[in-house]
């Protein structure tokens, strides 16, 4: 099977509807990552079935639960190359998308892929998810807050859930570990207000690996206090 088959069945599965143009779109990124990899750190994986199935596949992967839908707002936080939010915009046309990195090389390479492959309705941002998490403008503004690869739960819980509306979700995307995660989150979901809904069992074509998508409802809004400081956050995690 090619590549690109390889790329379209597992998307079918998923349940999206896939034409010439998202196909198109996912090869123009793959490119462009390999060619800026060469000069700057975004990913250990180039080989194009690598990365349709590690990359793309595994950033979409949450969309056939139904979470995450077109016409929403997403944040992705340490979207580093993109994953998962900009796989999820290509197959969800009208999601209002929000790709948040530290580096602003990473945020560069980003604006680059979405101007060659003319996404709408992108915003970029260059900072910490512990400053924009207190941001008015962005504070308790999005349906659905995102992470891949960032950080531990408990962590992880206060850089995201500052961003979720109340009712909206957190999907994040953890590997075997998750469980054990899940185990040390309990205060950080409790402090920050979140109730733990499902951990779905990812099997990605052609691929060992096993991963997990956790997903959390937002019942109550977040205290003022959260999210701390990087440093503070970072040593004394919500226990
Ligand atoms: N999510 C991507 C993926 O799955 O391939 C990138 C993972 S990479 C290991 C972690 C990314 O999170 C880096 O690009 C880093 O700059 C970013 N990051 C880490 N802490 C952050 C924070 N507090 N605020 C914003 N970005 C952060």
């Amino acid at each position: 099977m090619s590549n690109k088959d390889i790329l379209k069945n597992g998307l079918e599965d998923l349940g999206i509807d896939v034409n010439d143009e998202m196909l198109e779109q996912f090869k123009i990124y793959r490119e462009i990552l390999v060619d800026w990899n060469q000069k700057m750190n975004l990913t250990g994986i180039e080989d194009e079935k690598e990365v349709y199935i590690k990359h793309f596949l595994d950033s979409v992967s949450g969309v056939s639960n139904g979470y995450i839908q077109d016409g929403m707002s997403l944040i992705d936080v340490g979207t580093g190359a993109g994953f998962p939010g900009l796989p999820l915009k290509i197959c969800l046309k009208d999601l209002n998308l929000t790709l948040l990195d530290s580096l602003n090389k990473r945020i560069n390479f980003l604006q680059e892929v979405s101007n060659n492959i003319s996404l709408e309705n992108v915003e970029f941002i260059h900072g910490r998810a512990e400053d924009f998490g207190k941001d008015e403008n962005y504070r308790e503004q999005y349906d659905i807050a995102t992470a891949r690869a960032v950080a531990g739960l408990p962590i992880l819980m206060e850089l995201c859930v500052p961003f979720i509306k109340v009712g909206g979700y957190f999907v994040c995307l953890k590997g075997p570990n998750a469980n054990l995660e899940l185990e040390e989150s309990k205060a950080a979901m409790e402090v920050l207000g979140v109730e733990f809904i499902e951990k779905i069992d990812v099997e990605l074509p052609d691929s060992e690996l096993k991963h997990n998508i956790l997903v959390f409802k937002k019942v109550i809004n977040t205290p003022e206090k959260y999210p701390r400081k990087a440093g503070k956050l970072s040593k004394k995690p919500i226990k």
